[in-house]
C-alpha cells in the first residue's frame, strides 16, 4: 500500500514532543540527538488499520515502530476511537509512544515481557494519574508475549513500585539485559539477579501492601 505524507506545523504537538523528549532523555539517560523520533499523525481508524495490516480495536490510539511514532489525529479522536478526548490525555499519549521509542533503543528492540514494556511507557508518560490504583496485583503478569487492553491497568503501577522501592538504575539494568534473557525462565532469573526476588504476584503484592 502506498501513502502520501505531509509535514505539519502544529505548535501544540511540537511543544508536547519537545517536553516529552526532554523528560524521556533524562529518564532513560539517553542523549538522543541524531535521527530523533518522527511523529506521524494518522487521520482515522481506516488508515490505522491499513498501516497496522489488521482490524484494530477502538481503544488503540497510537503505537511505536522503532523511532517512528504514530498517533490518531486529535481532531478525529472521539469519532475514531472509544476514548473521550482531553488535552492532558493526548499529551500523555504522545509521551507514551515516544517512551516506547526510547525503550526500543535501550532494550535493543526487545518488547517481551509486554507488561514491562507497557508498564515503563505508562509510568514515564505519567498515565498512572489517569488510572484507578489497583487494590492488589492479579493480572499484569499474564501479558508476556502479547498485549491487550488488560495490560494497561496494572503494569504502570508495578513499574512504579519497582522504581520507588529499588530506584531507577535497577530498572534500566533490567531493560538493558532483556536481549540476553529472552525466554520467560531466563527473564525471571535475570529479574531475580537484580531484585533478589522472583516476579510473582505474591512478591509484588508483599511489597505493594507493606
Ligand atoms: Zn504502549
Amino acid at each position: 500500500m502506498i501513502y502520501t505524507i505531509n509535514s505539519t506545523n502544529d505548535k501544540g504537538l511540537e511543544r508536547i514532543f519537545k517536553e516529552s523528549m526532554r523528560d524521556l532523555k533524562k529518564f532513560y539517560e539517553l542523549n538522543w540527538v541524531d535521527h530523533i523520533p518522527r511523529v506521524i499523525v494518522v487521520p482515522n481508524r481506516k488508515t490505522i488499520d491499513l498501516l497496522r495490516g489488521m482490524k484494530t480495536e477502538p481503544w488503540l490510539l497510537g503505537w511505536a515502530d522503532g523511532r517512528m511514532v504514530y498517533i490518531l489525529d486529535s481532531m478525529n479522536f472521539e469519532k475514531e476511537s472509544n476514548h473521550k478526548y482531553n488535552s492532558a490525555r493526548y499529551y500523555s499519549l504522545l509521551k507514551h509512544e515516544l517512551s516506547h521509542a526510547f525503550y526500543h533503543i535501550i532494550s535493543h528492540g526487545q518488547y517481551i515481557p509486554v507488561w514491562l514494556c507497557e508498564g515503563v511507557a505508562i509510568y514515564t508518560a505519567g498515565q498512572i494519574k489517569e488510572k484507578t490504583r489497583p487494590t492488589k496485583f492479579k493480572e499484569f503478569l499474564k501479558f508476556q508475549k502479547e498485549g491487550g487492553k488488560g495490560v494497561y491497568s496494572e503494569s504502570g503501577f508495578a513499574v512504579e513500585l519497582l522504581v520507588k522501592k529499588f530506584g531507577k538504575q535497577k530498572l534500566l539494568k533490567l531493560i538493558k539485559g532483556l536481549k540476553e534473557n529472552k525466554s520467560r525462565s531466563e527473564f525471571e532469573k535475570w529479574f531475580k539477579t537484580i531484585y533478589k526476588f522472583k516476579p510473582t504476584y505474591k512478591e509484588f503484592n508483599r511489597l505493594y501492601l507493606e
